[in-house]
Protein backbone atom coordinates (compact mmCIF):
# COMPACT_ATOMS: atom_id res chain seq x y z
CA UNK A 1 0.00 0.00 0.00
CA UNK A 2 0.97 3.37 -0.51
CA UNK A 3 -0.78 5.49 1.34
CA UNK A 4 -1.22 5.89 5.22
CA UNK A 5 -5.00 4.54 6.43
CA UNK A 6 -6.98 6.73 7.02
CA UNK A 7 -7.09 7.73 3.76
CA UNK A 8 -7.41 11.96 4.13
CA UNK A 9 -8.56 13.97 1.65
CA UNK A 10 -9.36 17.39 3.06
CA UNK A 11 -7.32 19.38 0.99
CA UNK A 12 -8.69 17.98 -2.46
CA UNK A 13 -12.34 18.15 -0.82
CA UNK A 14 -11.85 21.81 0.31
CA UNK A 15 -10.69 22.85 -3.21
CA UNK A 16 -13.06 21.05 -4.91
CA UNK A 17 -16.14 22.29 -3.00
CA UNK A 18 -14.75 25.69 -3.83
CA UNK A 19 -14.48 24.68 -7.41
CA UNK A 20 -18.08 23.55 -7.56
CA UNK A 21 -18.92 27.64 -6.88
CA UNK A 22 -16.63 28.25 -9.92
CA UNK A 23 -16.89 26.34 -12.50
CA UNK A 24 -20.09 23.82 -13.44
CA UNK A 25 -19.55 21.09 -11.86
CA UNK A 26 -16.37 22.11 -9.93
CA UNK A 27 -14.04 21.02 -13.58
CA UNK A 28 -13.24 21.80 -16.67
CA UNK A 29 -13.88 18.92 -18.36
CA UNK A 30 -17.01 16.22 -16.56
CA UNK A 31 -15.28 13.21 -16.19
CA UNK A 32 -12.72 14.07 -13.67
CA UNK A 33 -15.63 15.39 -11.87
CA UNK A 34 -16.20 11.69 -10.33
CA UNK A 35 -20.03 11.60 -11.07
CA UNK A 36 -19.85 7.61 -12.39
CA UNK A 37 -17.95 6.74 -9.61
CA UNK A 38 -19.48 8.69 -6.66
CA UNK A 39 -17.17 10.61 -3.87
CA UNK A 40 -14.91 13.43 -4.25
CA UNK A 41 -12.36 13.69 -7.22
CA UNK A 42 -8.90 14.59 -5.56
CA UNK A 43 -7.32 17.57 -6.85
CA UNK A 44 -3.18 16.94 -7.89
CA UNK A 45 -0.45 18.63 -6.89
CA UNK A 46 2.40 17.26 -8.94
CA UNK A 47 3.19 14.71 -11.07
CA UNK A 48 6.29 12.80 -12.19
CA UNK A 49 6.99 9.58 -14.18
CA UNK A 50 3.98 7.04 -13.47
CA UNK A 51 3.30 8.79 -10.10
CA UNK A 52 0.51 11.42 -8.81
CA UNK A 53 1.05 13.66 -5.92
CA UNK A 54 -2.36 15.40 -4.41
CA UNK A 55 -2.81 18.72 -2.66
CA UNK A 56 -3.07 16.53 0.85
CA UNK A 57 0.20 14.85 -0.38
CA UNK A 58 -1.11 11.52 -1.22
CA UNK A 59 0.76 9.23 -3.94
CA UNK A 60 -0.30 7.35 -6.21
CA UNK A 61 0.65 5.39 -9.38
CA UNK A 62 -1.42 6.42 -12.16
CA UNK A 63 -2.89 5.02 -14.93
CA UNK A 64 -4.67 7.81 -16.72
CA UNK A 65 -1.68 9.56 -17.87
CA UNK A 66 -3.68 12.55 -18.44
CA UNK A 67 -5.59 10.82 -20.58
CA UNK A 68 -3.03 9.02 -22.82
CA UNK A 69 -0.46 12.09 -23.85
CA UNK A 70 1.58 11.05 -20.46
CA UNK A 71 2.96 7.46 -22.30
CA UNK A 72 6.78 8.56 -21.58
CA UNK A 73 5.61 9.03 -17.93
CA UNK A 74 4.85 12.44 -16.34
CA UNK A 75 7.11 15.20 -16.50
CA UNK A 76 10.11 13.09 -18.74
CA UNK A 77 12.93 14.87 -18.39
CA UNK A 78 13.89 15.43 -21.77
CA UNK A 79 10.50 16.49 -22.77
CA UNK A 80 10.76 19.19 -19.66
CA UNK A 81 14.45 20.34 -20.83
CA UNK A 82 13.58 20.91 -24.22
CA UNK A 83 10.37 23.00 -23.13
CA UNK A 84 12.59 25.22 -20.79
CA UNK A 85 14.79 26.25 -23.54
CA UNK A 86 11.92 26.95 -26.09
CA UNK A 87 10.36 29.10 -23.11
CA UNK A 88 13.11 31.21 -23.57
CA UNK A 89 12.22 32.10 -27.11
CA UNK A 90 8.54 32.53 -26.19
CA UNK A 91 5.16 30.37 -26.29
CA UNK A 92 3.49 31.21 -29.33
CA UNK A 93 4.54 33.04 -32.90
CA UNK A 94 1.20 32.83 -34.53
CA UNK A 95 3.42 32.51 -37.31
CA UNK A 96 5.48 29.91 -39.23
CA UNK A 97 8.54 27.87 -36.89
CA UNK A 98 10.47 25.17 -37.67
CA UNK A 99 9.37 22.60 -35.05
CA UNK A 100 6.20 22.55 -37.28
CA UNK A 101 8.12 21.14 -39.76
CA UNK A 102 10.02 18.77 -37.79
CA UNK A 103 6.61 17.06 -36.19
CA UNK A 104 5.10 17.11 -39.10
CA UNK A 105 7.50 14.90 -40.88
CA UNK A 106 7.76 12.67 -37.60
CA UNK A 107 3.96 12.34 -38.16
CA UNK A 108 4.47 11.79 -41.62
CA UNK A 109 6.98 9.12 -41.75
CA UNK A 110 5.48 7.11 -38.67
CA UNK A 111 1.37 6.91 -40.29
CA UNK A 112 0.80 5.02 -42.93
CA UNK A 113 -2.28 7.52 -44.51
CA UNK A 114 -0.59 10.88 -43.50
CA UNK A 115 1.29 12.76 -46.49
CA UNK A 116 0.37 15.74 -45.27
CA UNK A 117 -0.71 17.15 -41.73
CA UNK A 118 -2.37 20.46 -40.59
CA UNK A 119 -2.03 20.94 -36.74
CA UNK A 120 -4.48 22.28 -34.65
CA UNK A 121 -5.23 22.51 -29.99
CA UNK A 122 -6.97 19.30 -29.46
CA UNK A 123 -8.80 16.11 -31.02
CA UNK A 124 -12.10 17.89 -30.70
CA UNK A 125 -10.76 20.15 -33.24
CA UNK A 126 -8.94 17.62 -35.25
CA UNK A 127 -12.06 15.77 -35.94
CA UNK A 128 -14.42 18.24 -36.27
CA UNK A 129 -12.00 19.95 -39.32
CA UNK A 130 -11.45 16.61 -40.76
CA UNK A 131 -15.48 15.97 -41.12
CA UNK A 132 -15.52 19.66 -42.92
CA UNK A 133 -12.53 18.08 -44.82
CA UNK A 134 -14.91 14.82 -45.77
CA UNK A 135 -17.69 16.69 -46.72
CA UNK A 136 -15.89 19.27 -48.63
CA UNK A 137 -14.02 17.04 -50.69
CA UNK A 138 -16.37 14.59 -51.69
CA UNK A 139 -19.20 16.82 -51.90
CA UNK A 140 -21.48 14.39 -49.90
CA UNK A 141 -23.20 15.86 -46.07
CA UNK A 142 -23.79 12.32 -44.33
CA UNK A 143 -21.16 10.15 -42.40
CA UNK A 144 -21.18 6.85 -40.56
CA UNK A 145 -20.07 6.91 -37.16
CA UNK A 146 -20.51 4.11 -34.10
CA UNK A 147 -22.25 3.62 -31.14
CA UNK A 148 -20.19 4.46 -28.40
CA UNK A 149 -17.31 6.28 -30.27
CA UNK A 150 -15.85 9.70 -29.02
CA UNK A 151 -14.79 12.20 -31.23
CA UNK A 152 -14.88 15.23 -29.27
CA UNK A 153 -17.67 17.25 -28.52
CA UNK A 154 -18.54 18.87 -32.08
CA UNK A 155 -22.31 19.25 -32.64
CA UNK A 156 -21.62 16.71 -35.33
CA UNK A 157 -20.66 13.72 -33.57
CA UNK A 158 -22.57 13.96 -30.84
CA UNK A 159 -25.32 11.57 -31.62
CA UNK A 160 -26.86 9.00 -29.18
CA UNK A 161 -27.34 5.64 -31.62
CA UNK A 162 -30.88 4.47 -32.09
CA UNK A 163 -31.69 1.02 -30.71
CA UNK A 164 -31.49 -2.30 -32.53
CA UNK A 165 -31.58 -0.90 -36.29
CA UNK A 166 -29.11 1.58 -37.06
CA UNK A 167 -31.35 5.53 -37.55
CA UNK A 168 -31.02 8.80 -38.31
CA UNK A 169 -29.06 10.42 -35.79
CA UNK A 170 -30.91 12.58 -32.84
CA UNK A 171 -29.03 14.62 -30.82
CA UNK A 172 -27.40 13.97 -27.74
CA UNK A 173 -26.97 17.14 -25.67
CA UNK A 174 -29.60 19.92 -25.69
CA UNK A 175 -27.76 22.65 -27.35
CA UNK A 176 -27.30 20.62 -30.71
CA UNK A 177 -30.07 21.52 -33.08
CA UNK A 178 -31.12 18.31 -34.89
CA UNK A 179 -30.24 19.42 -38.23
CA UNK A 180 -26.74 19.29 -37.33
CA UNK A 181 -26.90 15.66 -36.84
CA UNK A 182 -29.61 14.67 -39.48
CA UNK A 183 -26.50 13.70 -41.67
CA UNK A 184 -24.95 11.59 -38.99
CA UNK A 185 -26.02 7.94 -39.51
CA UNK A 186 -24.74 5.27 -36.39
CA UNK A 187 -24.72 2.15 -36.58
CA UNK A 188 -23.20 -0.58 -33.79
CA UNK A 189 -19.22 -1.51 -33.32
CA UNK A 190 -18.19 -3.99 -35.28
CA UNK A 191 -21.24 -4.78 -37.41
CA UNK A 192 -20.56 -4.85 -40.72
CA UNK A 193 -23.61 -6.14 -42.27
CA UNK A 194 -25.58 -2.45 -40.43
CA UNK A 195 -22.96 -0.14 -42.29
CA UNK A 196 -23.76 -2.27 -45.68
CA UNK A 197 -26.81 -1.19 -45.19
CA UNK A 198 -26.49 2.51 -44.55
CA UNK A 199 -24.41 2.37 -47.46
CA UNK A 200 -27.21 0.25 -49.79
CA UNK A 201 -29.86 3.10 -48.37
CA UNK A 202 -28.00 5.83 -49.27
CA UNK A 203 -25.59 4.88 -52.48
CA UNK A 204 -24.25 8.41 -53.41
CA UNK A 205 -25.17 10.72 -50.20
CA UNK A 206 -22.36 9.20 -47.63
CA UNK A 207 -19.03 10.86 -47.51
CA UNK A 208 -17.19 8.76 -44.87
CA UNK A 209 -16.99 6.86 -42.15
CA UNK A 210 -15.06 7.52 -39.14
CA UNK A 211 -14.06 5.55 -36.28
CA UNK A 212 -11.72 4.60 -33.31
CA UNK A 213 -9.72 1.62 -34.63
CA UNK A 214 -9.77 0.68 -31.26
CA UNK A 215 -12.36 1.91 -29.42
CA UNK A 216 -11.17 3.39 -25.88
CA UNK A 217 -14.40 5.91 -25.07
CA UNK A 218 -16.95 3.00 -24.64
CA UNK A 219 -14.53 0.84 -22.28
CA UNK A 220 -12.01 -1.35 -24.53
CA UNK A 221 -13.21 -2.87 -27.33
CA UNK A 222 -11.00 -4.43 -30.15
CA UNK A 223 -12.25 -4.74 -34.11
CA UNK A 224 -12.77 -7.69 -34.78
CA UNK A 225 -10.89 -9.43 -37.16
CA UNK A 226 -11.81 -8.39 -40.72
CA UNK A 227 -13.98 -5.02 -39.60
CA UNK A 228 -11.34 -2.70 -40.27
CA UNK A 229 -10.53 -4.53 -43.49
CA UNK A 230 -14.65 -4.49 -44.57
CA UNK A 231 -14.26 -0.90 -43.79
CA UNK A 232 -11.66 -0.08 -46.07
CA UNK A 233 -13.70 -2.12 -48.99
CA UNK A 234 -17.02 -0.43 -48.46
CA UNK A 235 -16.32 2.73 -48.42
CA UNK A 236 -13.63 2.23 -51.67
CA UNK A 237 -16.56 0.64 -52.91
CA UNK A 238 -19.14 4.00 -52.47
CA UNK A 239 -16.67 6.59 -53.25
CA UNK A 240 -16.88 8.02 -49.39
CA UNK A 241 -14.02 8.04 -47.16
CA UNK A 242 -12.36 6.21 -44.45
CA UNK A 243 -11.32 8.30 -41.40
CA UNK A 244 -9.51 6.93 -37.96
CA UNK A 245 -9.70 8.90 -35.65
CA UNK A 246 -6.69 7.52 -33.88
CA UNK A 247 -6.34 10.68 -30.97
CA UNK A 248 -6.37 7.94 -28.44
CA UNK A 249 -4.73 5.11 -30.37
CA UNK A 250 -2.25 7.67 -32.44
CA UNK A 251 1.96 6.53 -31.00
CA UNK A 252 0.19 4.38 -28.39
CA UNK A 253 -0.77 0.91 -29.94
CA UNK A 254 1.99 0.85 -31.85
CA UNK A 255 4.32 4.22 -33.29
CA UNK A 256 2.03 4.27 -36.64
CA UNK A 257 -1.01 3.98 -34.57
CA UNK A 258 -3.84 0.99 -35.07
CA UNK A 259 -3.08 1.77 -39.19
CA UNK A 260 0.27 0.16 -38.62
CA UNK A 261 -0.68 -2.51 -36.33
CA UNK A 262 -3.84 -3.93 -38.28
CA UNK A 263 -2.35 -3.01 -41.95
CA UNK A 264 -5.44 -0.86 -42.89
CA UNK A 265 -4.67 2.33 -44.13
CA UNK A 266 -7.95 5.19 -44.13
CA UNK A 267 -7.65 7.89 -46.53
CA UNK A 268 -7.83 10.42 -43.54
CA UNK A 269 -6.43 10.44 -39.88
CA UNK A 270 -6.90 12.92 -36.63
CA UNK A 271 -4.59 12.79 -34.04
CA UNK A 272 -3.65 14.27 -30.65
CA UNK A 273 -3.16 13.58 -27.33
CA UNK A 274 0.57 11.82 -27.60
CA UNK A 275 1.46 14.14 -30.53
CA UNK A 276 1.20 16.89 -27.97
CA UNK A 277 3.11 15.26 -25.47
CA UNK A 278 1.02 16.75 -22.54
CA UNK A 279 0.42 20.21 -24.26
CA UNK A 280 -2.54 20.87 -26.06
CA UNK A 281 -2.36 19.46 -29.71
CA UNK A 282 -4.43 17.59 -32.42
CA UNK A 283 -3.22 17.05 -36.12
CA UNK A 284 -5.18 15.83 -39.04
CA UNK A 285 -3.62 14.65 -41.88
CA UNK A 286 -3.77 12.14 -44.71
CA UNK A 287 -3.80 11.57 -48.70
CA UNK A 288 -2.25 14.55 -50.62
CA UNK A 289 -5.15 14.92 -52.92
CA UNK A 290 -7.36 15.93 -49.98
CA UNK A 291 -5.43 17.86 -47.77
CA UNK A 292 -4.69 20.44 -50.63
CA UNK A 293 -8.32 21.00 -50.24
CA UNK A 294 -7.34 22.57 -47.15
CA UNK A 295 -6.99 26.18 -47.12
CA UNK A 296 -4.75 28.10 -48.05
CA UNK A 297 -4.05 25.30 -50.22
CA UNK A 298 -7.63 24.73 -51.45
CA UNK A 299 -10.68 26.27 -50.28
CA UNK A 300 -11.93 24.60 -47.23
CA UNK A 301 -11.20 26.98 -44.04
CA UNK A 302 -9.90 25.90 -41.08
CA UNK A 303 -7.59 28.16 -38.79
CA UNK A 304 -6.19 28.50 -35.74
CA UNK A 305 -4.50 31.42 -33.16
CA UNK A 306 -2.35 29.20 -31.33
CA UNK A 307 -2.14 26.20 -33.69
CA UNK A 308 1.55 25.24 -34.16
CA UNK A 309 2.45 26.94 -31.65
CA UNK A 310 6.35 25.96 -30.81
CA UNK A 311 5.73 24.82 -27.45
CA UNK A 312 3.04 22.31 -28.02
CA UNK A 313 5.44 21.19 -30.95
CA UNK A 314 8.94 20.98 -29.07
CA UNK A 315 6.90 18.47 -26.39
CA UNK A 316 5.56 16.50 -29.33
CA UNK A 317 8.62 16.13 -30.76
CA UNK A 318 10.21 15.61 -27.81
CA UNK A 319 7.60 12.60 -26.73
CA UNK A 320 7.89 11.36 -30.41
CA UNK A 321 11.88 10.96 -30.01
CA UNK A 322 11.44 9.13 -26.73
CA UNK A 323 8.82 6.67 -28.29
CA UNK A 324 11.23 5.91 -31.04
CA UNK A 325 13.79 4.30 -28.65
CA UNK A 326 14.61 0.31 -29.61
CA UNK A 327 12.39 -1.45 -27.29
CA UNK A 328 10.09 1.09 -26.22
CA UNK A 329 6.58 -0.52 -27.26
CA UNK A 330 7.94 -3.74 -26.28
CA UNK A 331 8.44 -2.96 -22.93
CA UNK A 332 4.77 -1.24 -23.19
CA UNK A 333 3.12 -4.44 -24.60
CA UNK A 334 5.24 -6.69 -21.87
CA UNK A 335 3.60 -4.38 -18.77
CA UNK A 336 0.14 -3.75 -19.96
CA UNK A 337 -0.12 -7.65 -20.71
CA UNK A 338 0.96 -8.95 -17.37
CA UNK A 339 -0.99 -5.53 -15.36
CA UNK A 340 -4.38 -7.20 -17.08
CA UNK A 341 -3.48 -10.70 -16.82
CA UNK A 342 -2.92 -9.76 -13.29
CA UNK A 343 -5.72 -7.95 -12.55
CA UNK A 344 -8.09 -10.84 -14.55
CA UNK A 345 -6.34 -13.73 -12.59
CA UNK A 346 -7.19 -11.57 -9.29
CA UNK A 347 -10.73 -10.43 -10.10
CA UNK A 348 -11.28 -14.30 -10.72
CA UNK A 349 -10.08 -15.88 -7.79
CA UNK A 350 -12.04 -13.74 -5.82
CA UNK A 351 -15.03 -14.25 -7.61
CA UNK A 352 -15.86 -11.82 -10.03
CA UNK A 353 -17.00 -11.57 -13.87
CA UNK A 354 -14.81 -9.73 -15.69
CA UNK A 355 -13.73 -9.52 -19.08
CA UNK A 356 -11.01 -7.37 -20.74
CA UNK A 357 -8.11 -7.04 -22.26
CA UNK A 358 -4.80 -4.98 -23.98
CA UNK A 359 -3.23 -4.16 -26.85
CA UNK A 360 0.01 -1.99 -26.62
CA UNK A 361 -0.24 0.66 -23.71
CA UNK A 362 -4.29 0.86 -23.96
CA UNK A 363 -6.16 -1.62 -21.58
CA UNK A 364 -9.89 -2.08 -20.45
CA UNK A 365 -11.74 -4.25 -17.51
CA UNK A 366 -15.03 -4.55 -17.28
CA UNK A 367 -17.24 -6.56 -14.77
CA UNK A 368 -19.61 -8.09 -17.38
CA UNK A 369 -18.90 -11.85 -18.65
CA UNK A 370 -18.37 -10.71 -21.82
CA UNK A 371 -17.11 -10.87 -24.87
CA UNK A 372 -17.29 -6.85 -25.50
CA UNK A 373 -17.87 -6.43 -29.29
CA UNK A 374 -19.49 -3.02 -29.04
CA UNK A 375 -21.28 -0.60 -26.77
CA UNK A 376 -24.56 -2.84 -26.15
CA UNK A 377 -22.08 -5.32 -24.82
CA UNK A 378 -20.06 -2.72 -22.34
CA UNK A 379 -23.27 -1.49 -20.91
CA UNK A 380 -24.48 -5.38 -19.28
CA UNK A 381 -21.36 -4.14 -17.25
CA UNK A 382 -21.62 -3.68 -13.25
CA UNK A 383 -21.18 0.37 -13.02
CA UNK A 384 -21.48 -0.32 -9.59
CA UNK A 385 -18.82 -2.49 -8.97
CA UNK A 386 -16.66 -0.72 -10.72
CA UNK A 387 -17.13 2.65 -8.38
CA UNK A 388 -16.49 0.68 -5.17
CA UNK A 389 -13.20 -1.23 -6.87
CA UNK A 390 -12.28 2.53 -8.22
CA UNK A 391 -12.91 4.15 -4.78
CA UNK A 392 -10.94 1.40 -2.80
CA UNK A 393 -8.14 1.42 -5.39
CA UNK A 394 -8.36 5.18 -4.91
CA UNK A 395 -7.47 4.80 -1.29
CA UNK A 396 -4.80 2.22 -1.29
CA UNK A 397 -2.87 4.65 -4.26
CA UNK A 398 -4.05 3.20 -7.36
CA UNK A 399 -5.51 6.05 -9.88
CA UNK A 400 -7.71 5.24 -12.36
CA UNK A 401 -9.65 6.23 -14.89
CA UNK A 402 -13.05 7.08 -13.07
CA UNK A 403 -15.50 5.56 -15.34
CA UNK A 404 -16.48 2.04 -16.28
CA UNK A 405 -16.22 3.20 -19.75
CA UNK A 406 -12.69 4.76 -19.85
CA UNK A 407 -9.62 2.65 -21.14
CA UNK A 408 -6.53 2.91 -19.27
CA UNK A 409 -2.86 3.50 -20.08
CA UNK A 410 0.08 2.54 -18.26
CA UNK A 411 3.27 4.66 -19.41
CA UNK A 412 7.23 3.68 -20.71
CA UNK A 413 7.99 5.14 -16.73
CA UNK A 414 5.74 2.25 -14.94
CA UNK A 415 8.09 -0.92 -13.31
CA UNK A 416 7.40 -4.19 -13.11
CA UNK A 417 7.16 -3.48 -9.46
CA UNK A 418 4.30 -0.51 -9.42
CA UNK A 419 2.73 -2.98 -12.04
CA UNK A 420 2.90 -5.99 -9.57
CA UNK A 421 1.78 -3.58 -6.48
CA UNK A 422 -0.62 -2.42 -8.85
CA UNK A 423 -2.28 -6.58 -8.66
CA UNK A 424 -1.53 -6.85 -5.39
CA UNK A 425 -3.34 -3.86 -3.91
CA UNK A 426 -6.26 -5.09 -6.58
CA UNK A 427 -6.35 -8.23 -5.08
CA UNK A 428 -7.13 -6.60 -1.77
CA UNK A 429 -10.10 -5.01 -3.27
CA UNK A 430 -11.59 -7.39 -5.21
CA UNK A 431 -11.43 -9.50 -1.92
CA UNK A 432 -13.63 -6.07 -0.07
CA UNK A 433 -16.64 -5.86 -2.92
C1 LIG B 1 -9.83 12.34 -26.49
C2 LIG B 1 -10.43 12.02 -27.78
C3 LIG B 1 -10.96 13.00 -28.63
C4 LIG B 1 -11.07 14.44 -28.21
O1 LIG B 1 -9.84 15.02 -27.96
P1 LIG B 1 -9.76 16.36 -27.05
O2 LIG B 1 -8.33 16.75 -27.13
O3 LIG B 1 -10.21 15.95 -25.68
O4 LIG B 1 -10.67 17.36 -27.65
C5 LIG B 1 -11.41 12.63 -29.88
N1 LIG B 1 -11.35 11.36 -30.28
C6 LIG B 1 -10.86 10.36 -29.50
C7 LIG B 1 -10.80 8.97 -30.02
C8 LIG B 1 -10.40 10.66 -28.23
O5 LIG B 1 -9.96 9.68 -27.44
Amino acid sequence: MVNATPFITTKSEEIFTAAQHLMPGGVSSPVRAFKSVGGQPIVFDRVEGAQIWDVDGNQYIDYVGTWGPAICGHAHPDVINALKQALDKGTSFGAPCAQENVLAEMVIDAVPSIEMVRFVNSGTEACMSVLRLMRAFTGREKIIKFEGCYHGHADMFLVKAGSGVATLGLPDSPGVPSNTTKATLTAPYNDLEAVKALFVENPDSIAGVILEPVVGNAGFILPDAGFLEGLRELTKEYGALLVFDEVMTGFRVSYGGAQARFGVTPDLTTLGKVIGGGLPVGAYGGREDIMAMVAPAGPMYQAGTLSGNPLAMTAGIKTLEILQKPGSYEYLDKITKRLVSGLLTAAEEAGHEVCGGSISAMFGIFFAPGPVRNYEDAKLADTNKFARFHRGMLERGIYLAPSQYEAGFPSLAHTEAQIDQTIAVAKEVFATL
